[in-house]
């Protein structure tokens, strides 16, 4: 195998890549407001890499990633009101999720990964998932489908090493420390770490609520401070999601 992205190999080296069975890993991303500091296509390009540096290791192809998801919500994202976050009503990203899903049966593959990077389309992924093994399993003996988030990953001793807790509340990491560091590690120049404002965490309720209230929301968009991100910890979280996915996925698919 030449390459493991799909989008890069012609369709006979797919093809013949496809035989020898790989787990094709799909990146479900967002296009979403990340604060101040962070591009729009945040929740893109680190699943993309998660996904790479697991498939870097062999036995997986990783297609092109979706790049639109779910909404926004205020608690975990922010909220729908930032310029700049476009997102899918429900129907489409299960639909999107079914048609990739009935399109790389149709190539040969039994193996799907859907490797989310947006905490709001979880449950959408699921369903996707699930609509589409129940279409597609008589079709395809020993069809598998997955679905997770990469973030899910953290093995304790990074978590500890680099917050000083394993409690972490991913819905206020949004665009906070983690996000962060990955993005100095990956792709420092799209980051502008001199226009991050120190304030405090949101202040959005557990529950949620329409309409909610844009005021409890952070007006930058940032739910938690990112100002002690630095591209070592990018590394040492990509490091270890690449590993602890890639042991996940052995197990899923063996
Ligand atoms: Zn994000």
């Amino acid at each position: 195998m030449t390459s493991f992205r799909m989008a890069e190999m012609t369709w006979p080296d797919y093809h013949e890549a496809l035989a020898q069975d790989p787990v094709i890993l799909v990146p479900v991303g967002a296009t979403e407001q990340h604060g101040p500091h962070l591009p729009l296509s945040v929740d893109v390009i680190l699943p993309t890499a998660v996904c790479e540096g697991v498939a870097a290791r062999g036995g997986y192809l990783v297609a092109p990633p979706l790049a639109y998801g779910y909404k926004s919500m205020p608690r975990s994202g922010g909220g729908q009101h930032f310029p700049g976050t476009t997102s899918l009503d429900a129907a489409s990203l299960v639909a999107q999720v079914k048609d990739l899903t009935r399109e790389f049966v149709r190539h040969g593959a039994r193996g799907i990964a859907f490797i989310v990077g947006h905490t709001e389309n979880l449950w959408h992924v699921s369903e996707g998932c699930d609509l589409a093994y129940r279409e597609n399993a008589r079709l395809a003996e020993g069809l598998r489908i997955l679905n997770v988030g990469y973030w899910q990953f953290l093995p304790a001793e990074t978590a500890s090493a680099i917050f000083g807790t394993t409690q972490i509340d991913w819905d206020m990491e949004h665009a906070g420390i983690m996000e962060t560091s990955m993005m100095l590690h990956l792709r420092p120049d799209l980051v502008h770490m001199e226009r991050l404002v120190e304030h405090a965490p949101s202040r959005v309720p557990g529950y949620e609520l329409w309409p909610y209230d844009i005021d409890a929301v952070p007006s930058d968009g940032v739910l938690n401070t990112a100002g002690a991100a630095t591209a070592e910890k990018g590394k040492q979280f990509l490091d270890a999601y690449v590993r602890s996915l890639a042991a996940a996925l052995g197990d899923a698919f063996k």
